[in-house]
């Protein structure tokens, strides 16, 4: 799909932060990057996945340079819902359906998996991002949502995931305000965490520098050129060459990478924050009011975070790269509370903010080497749903890296499931 505009100009306009940007410091980057440099691993992008792959090469003691071309997290990463739930972006019956059961499972592994080892990092690297794991509760709001709810939760279950289906009275138990009368029933997760993603990506990269062989540089990647063994990274600040170019900008990867545009549609999703009130949401959170859903939940300061609605913007604000909330979909997710708990007394709206997303055309990322570029591998394509992935896709690729032969577990991710989808 057509993009209506691209990053270059966004800079013009106001974008809001959101909650999680105004509640932590921003370390300045380093903006000294020599006129040329030659590195042997360079990372474009410092979201989660740019944070997560630095980490990895550095933990292996593998030199690199991460080039960000504004803010840690300022992206995606650091405007999005802060929940973690394991399972493929779609639902999983949808994602068994589309994959085939192999490939789901496979899927479904792997983001627990990076669940556990995000775990063991925050620990053996004493990060602290609010990281914790209260489960997630997805209302139905009638019979037939119900249904799927519980469709699913039976497809997970056989796949060793225990989801708990319950009514509509052991819903308002584990909600601290009267149900409105839509609430019919709901699912449980228990494997759902809530984090702060900002903190969540400066941890890992402060993690990589005390390993000492990463540097983080600010600068806008222009191009990328093939040159003879190396890839010349043409920057804002002069040129780099790379024996090896990570490419982890999600949105934007089309920029870079212009044979992959029609791959990785960029979408706008929004959020607000309400100011902080007395305990009602103990863990995440999500419904569907509308067919692209709402999540939400409450952090430890009281603040209420709301996210979705998308499905009411003008094209389900699809092609869209501006981080600016719209007066529709704003105003739609500020209905959300009032219909599903009446009587919440909700206090003023103190953030509201937008960030862009990128869909691949089966809901799944991407993670390939580029078949035309030697030396440039690509992931992204997150399909507003690459908190519980970062992790393991950094260590498989640091192994793609320093290893023989190619991750069977990146297999569901590679490139040419396009072209075999297509056949
Ligand atoms: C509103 C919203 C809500 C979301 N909610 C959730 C959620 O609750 N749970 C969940 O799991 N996921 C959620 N997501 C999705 C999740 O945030 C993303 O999947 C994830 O953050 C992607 O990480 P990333 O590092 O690949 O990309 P990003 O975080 O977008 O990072 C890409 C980085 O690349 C940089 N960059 C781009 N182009 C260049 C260039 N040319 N040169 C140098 N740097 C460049 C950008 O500045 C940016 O920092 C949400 C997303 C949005 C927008």
């Amino acid at each position: 799909m057509q993009a209506d505009h691209t990053s270059q100009n966004t800079n013009h306009i106001h974008e809001p932060s959101s909650y999680w940007q105004e509640t932590v410091t921003h370390p300045t980057l380093s903006d000294d990057l020599p006129s040329t440099i030659d590195v042997a691993i360079a990372i474009i992008g410092g979201g989660i996945m740019g944070a997560a792959m630095s980490y990895w090469l550095a933990r292996t003691g593998v030199p690199c340079v991460l080039l960000e071309r504004s803010m840690l997290a300022h992206e995606a990463t650091g405007r999005n819902g802060g929940l973690m739930s394991i399972c493929p972006a779609e639902s999983y019956p949808a994602a068994i359906a589309r994959l085939g059961h192999k490939n789901a499972h496979a899927i479904l592994t792997l983001t627990r998996q990076s669940q556990a080892l995000l775990r063991r990092v925050l620990e053996e690297e004493d990060i602290a991002c609010d990281y914790h794991e209260p489960g997630s509760l997805s209302l139905a709001l009638d019979a037939h949502q119900l249904t799927k709810l519980a469709q699913e939760a039976t497809a997970m279950r056989a796949d060793g995931v225990v989801p708990t289906i319950l009514d509509r009275t052991q819903v308002q138990e584990l909600i601290g305000t009267p149900l409105g009368p839509d609430i019919v029933g709901g699912r449980f997760m228990p494997e759902t965490a809530l984090v702060h993603p900002i903190r969540l990506v400066q941890g890992l990269a402060q993690a990589a520098q005390r390993y000492g062989v990463v540097r983080t540089c600010t600068t806008t990647v222009l191009r990328l050129v093939p040159h003879g063994e190396k890839v010349v990274i043409s920057t804002r600040h002069g040129p780099l060459q790379a024996g090896t170019v990570i490419v982890a900008v999600n949105a934007w990867t089309g920029e870079l990478l212009p044979q992959l545009a029609h791959l990785m549609t960029p979408a706008r999703g929004q959020v607000l924050a309400y100011a902080p009130v007395a305990p009602v949401f103990t863990m995440g959170m999500s419904a569907s009011l509308t067919p692209t859903g709402e999540y939400w939940h409450q952090r430890s300061d009281g603040t209420l975070v709301l996210g979705g609605c998308r499905a009411v913007a003008p094209r389900s604000d699809v092609g869209v790269y501006f981080n600016q909330p719209t007066v529709e979909v704003q105003m739609a997710l500020e209905q959300v509370f009032p219909r599903l708990f009446p009587q919440l007394t909700l206090p003023p709206i103190a953030y509201r903010w937008a960030g862009i997303m990128a869909f691949t055309p089966d809901y799944l990322p991407i993670v390939n080497r580029v078949p035309d570029i030697p030396g440039v591998l690509v992931v992204g394509g997150f399909c507003g749903h690459g908190m519980p992935f970062a992790l393991r896709f950094g260590q498989l690729l640091t192994e793609a890296l320093t290893k023989e032969g190619w991750p069977t577990a990146l297999t569901p991710f590679r490139l040419d499931r396009h072209t075999l989808m297509a056949r």
